[in-house]
């Protein structure tokens, strides 16, 4: 089975990413990156360490507006109204999940499409769902982009994703309807996952549970990208068994070392876009 590697995917739109950084330094322009979070999730703050630290390779600011994990609604409102009106921030990005009762789907609503560089607000997804993708969930492009690296056919290609979160499962199987692929998304309320698997020459996995992928949900020769990330006593996992997956795929996508890297360049890719787009 081969291992479809996300550093080089991600070097690869690092370095172009840091060509256009240096342009806008040279004009005076620093892009910049804030982040909005509350209260500490793990695998979120993983992201948020690795941004920052990506970041500054890059000429990218990264600041990070951290909010107590009591905050109310109207704190976390105030903050991200304060930042979007700053002409200095060109990208914001809301960490998810929100601690309960805050309601995500309002407040993504106060980011400004110009600057909500996650692609999460309506009209960026709205954009997506009509087939003109600009800012768009890195994760999701991630997964295009990591498929494309390593040369798997997408056009005619049935895909199954399973999950449909607004930020992975949802844009993933919107993307790859746009590079022609067939098509099918999956959730807890599928009927038979597995027959639906089993028939997909790709399948991508957004469930967020550990070992949820089986060799025995895919067809001999599938390529599995895996989008999971579950922090364990053992350390990061993704949603694939891997010793049963192994035997059966033709190629996977490991974690750590698949989509995260991706991930975190293309967020950064699309900072510095915002921050073009904002300068012109
Ligand atoms: P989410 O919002 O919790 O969505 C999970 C999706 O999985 C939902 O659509 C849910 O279905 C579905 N699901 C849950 N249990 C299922 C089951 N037993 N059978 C079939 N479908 C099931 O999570 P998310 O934000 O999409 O994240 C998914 C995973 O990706 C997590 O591990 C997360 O940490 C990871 N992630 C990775 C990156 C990265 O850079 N690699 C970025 C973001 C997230 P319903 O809609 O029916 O509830």
């Amino acid at each position: 089975m081969r291992l479809l590697h996300g550093r080089p995917v991600a070097e690869r739109a690092n370095s172009r990413t840091k060509e256009r950084a240096d342009a806008l330094a040279a004009r005076h322009i620093s892009p910049r990156l804030d982040i909005v979070s509350v209260g500490i999730d793990p695998a979120a703050s993983t992201y948020q360490e690795r941004l920052v630290s990506s970041g500054r390779k890059l000429g990218i600011t990264v600041r990070v507006a951290a909010l107590p994990r009591g905050a109310s609604e109207s704190d976390a409102a105030t903050r991200l109204r304060t930042i979007a009106a700053d002409n200095a921030v060109h990208g914001i990005l809301l960490l998810t999940p929100l601690p309960a009762p805050l309601d995500e789907a309002r407040l993504v609503e106060l980011l400004p499409p110009a600057k909500d560089v996650e692609g999460v607000h309506p009209y960026n997804a709205g954009l997506l769902a009509a087939g003109r993708p600009h800012f768009v969930p890195s994760t999701a492009e991630g997964i295009v982009e990591l498929l494309k690296f390593h040369e798997v056919p997408l056009r005619g290609a049935h895909a199954v994703v399973v999950g449909r979160s607004g930020v992975v499962g949802r844009p993933a199987a919107a993307l790859l309807l746009n590079e022609d692929a067939t098509v099918t998304i999956a959730h807890s309320k599928t009927a038979d996952i597995p027959a639906l698997t089993r028939a997909a020459a790709i399948v991508i996995v957004a469930v967020g549970r550990e070992r949820f992928l089986t060799g025995a949900m895919l067809s001999p020769g599938a390529t599995v990208i895996d989008a999971g990330i579950n922090v364990t006593p053992s350390g990061i996992t993704g949603d694939v068994d891997v010793e049963s997956v192994s035997p059966v795929a033709a190629a996977l996508s490991p974690v750590p070392g698949g989509l995260g890297a991706v991930t975190t360049a293309l967020l950064l890719r699309n900072v510095v876009t915002a921050a073009e787009e904002q300068s012109r």
